[in-house]
């Protein structure tokens, strides 16, 4: 019988290649995980955490305005831009620490550096080499900038955290997650914000009346959309730039942020070489066992290109894990993964859109929907308004698609999701009682289809 160093060696430690190592650890497997960047990966150090944490920090200007509403009184507030990178870093740190210390704790081997697959029970790390039965691709991602005259000056989300001085206006291409989130949390640390999206609409995928109401939110806060604009160049004039756009247009800026999407990290990691199937993408093919064509590497998470989540990669590896160690044979199910965009407001959505939902039950579906102005907005001066949207097949009375553009959507939808997969039906919801007052009320109280 073959022997090899590790049972199981996870190339990357991220989300998903975190939480793959410490259960197979758990269950009495010899496991060794190499990291070249960082651990925690891209959702602890670039993404989710530092995001969400400025989110906060963004809400303050809105929140000193609604005060005085309330009856509050106090000095103009000043934004210090250093401190929130310093507050971050130093969590950020806390985390990184967090999660080394749990791999370390649960028996695995923590080598740090980059990784190559030498063949299929090989890979390299700095001159040693270690072999393993299996062997988990857990890489991720990384910005995708598509090439443009200028691409030299721009920034990604991977550099905007840790900007030395905060600019006073941006560009923002792109009109998916990222460039949304980022268009708040700019605007509310007072930077001049433009959104430059090639399409008719941000946040493909979403419901219309969802991209709709946000943009029309956003806007009223003073963000700047342009639509169906493409950059045809970028031209830096001393501290600051010019991006001259496909139709003529000229905008002055300090600072490009491209949000174009991400690709694979599977560049330089010896996939090629092996033979591993990819598609045009870079992403890694698998079967619905995350397994790839050589039947002893597997890869999960956003390397594989498919839900980009960071969830998603945690459920993934968890999947992976029980199937190779523990003979369980779950699988993780892509229907009604809910999911936030934390946009000010906020959206959050589980399941069909109308548009899917129309195609999928033709003559079959009623909406329900609610527009209306948070309670808290009523004296707070503020006019960001909320939206409630649900969608039912009326034949069987099901709940297929939930959606709010609002404060704390995320929140709110979670609990939701969980009605979803349970498969509700709108009866269900209409015989649950209310919490008043809150907005998710709102889910339990709506009556009448608008369509
Ligand atoms: P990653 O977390 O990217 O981890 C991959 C790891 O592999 C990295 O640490 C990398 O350094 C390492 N690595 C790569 N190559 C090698 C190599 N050859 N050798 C050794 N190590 C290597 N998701 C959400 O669910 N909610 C959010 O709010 C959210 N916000 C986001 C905000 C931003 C700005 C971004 C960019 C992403 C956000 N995401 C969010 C997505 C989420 O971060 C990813 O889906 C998640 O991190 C994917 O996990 P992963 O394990 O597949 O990869
Ligand atoms: P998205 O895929 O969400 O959006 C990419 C945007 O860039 C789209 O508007 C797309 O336009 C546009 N685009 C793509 N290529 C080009 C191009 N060549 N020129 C101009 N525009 C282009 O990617 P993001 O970078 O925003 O985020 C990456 C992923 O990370 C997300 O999809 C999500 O999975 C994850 N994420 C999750 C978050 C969360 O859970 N809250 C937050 C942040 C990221 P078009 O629609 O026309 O294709």
């Amino acid at each position: 019988m073959t022997t090899y160093d590790y049972d199981l060696f996870v190339i990357g430690a991220g989300s998903g290649g975190v939480r793959a190592a410490r259960m197979a650890a758990g269950l009495g497997v010899r496991v060794a995980i190499a990291e070249d960047r960082y651990f925690g990966g891209t959702c602890v150090n670039v993404g989710c955490v530092p995001k969400k944490l400025y989110v906060y920090a963004s809400q303050f200007s809105e929140n000193f305005v609604a005060s005085a509403g309330f009856g509050w009184k106090s000095g103009k507030p000043q934004f210090d831009w250093s401190v929130l990178v310093a507050n971050k870093d130093k969590e950020i740190k806390r985390l990184q620490d967090v999660y080394d210390r749990l791999l370390r704790d649960s028996g695995v081997m923590v080598i740090s550096g980059r990784a190559r697959l030498l063949d299929p029970h090989t890979v390299i790390v700095g001159d040693t080499q270690f072999s393993a039965e299996h062997i988990i691709v857990a890489t991720g991602g990384w910005p995708f900038v598509p090439d443009v005259v200028g691409k030299e000056h721009i920034v990604t989300s991977n550099e905007i955290f840790n900007l030395k001085i905060l600019p006073k206006s941006i560009v923002i291409v792109g009109g998916g997650y990222i460039a949304v989130e980022f268009a708040g949390i700019l605007h509310g640390l007072g930077v001049k914000v433009a959104i430059f999206e090639r399409g008719q609409k941000v946040l493909r995928g979403f419901d219309e009346d969802v991209r709709d109401f946000l943009t029309q939110e956003m806007s009223n806060k003073g963000i700047e959309f342009h639509f169906n604009t493409s950059v045809d160049r970028i031209e830096q004039h001393d501290n600051t730039f010019v991006v001259h756009t496909l139709d003529g247009k000229t905008v002055d800026t300090d600072l490009v942020m491209y949000a174009t999407g991400r690709m694979p990290n599977t560049n330089g990691i010896g996939l090629q070489a092996l033979g591993v199937c990819m598609d045009k993408n870079g992403a890694i093919n698998v079967n619905d066992d995350y397994q790839t064509n050589i039947p002893s590497i597997y890869a999960l998470g956003d390397v594989t290109n498919r839900v980009n989540l960071t969830p998603v990669a945690i459920a993934e590896g968890m999947a992976l894990v029980n199937k190779l160690y523990a003979n369980k044979t779950g699988r993780v199910d892509y229907q009604n993964i809910p999911t936030a965009v934390f946009s000010q407001p906020n959206i959050a959505t589980v399941g069909l859109n109308e548009t899917q939902a129309r195609a999928q039950y033709p003559e079959d579906i009623d909406i329900y929907k609610s527009t209306f102005k948070p309670m808290k907005n009523t004296l707070s001066g503020i006019n960001e308004k909320t939206l409630m949207k649900m969608i039912v097949v009326r034949s069987t009375d099901k709940v297929i698609g939930l959606h709010m553009v609002g404060s704390d959507a995320g929140e709110i939808i979670q609990g939701m999701a969980i009605a979803i997969r349970a498969g509700a039906t709108k009866a269900i919801f209409d015989t649950t009682v209310g919490i008043h007052p809150t907005a998710a009320e709102e889910f339990v109280t709506m009556r009448t289809p608008v369509a």
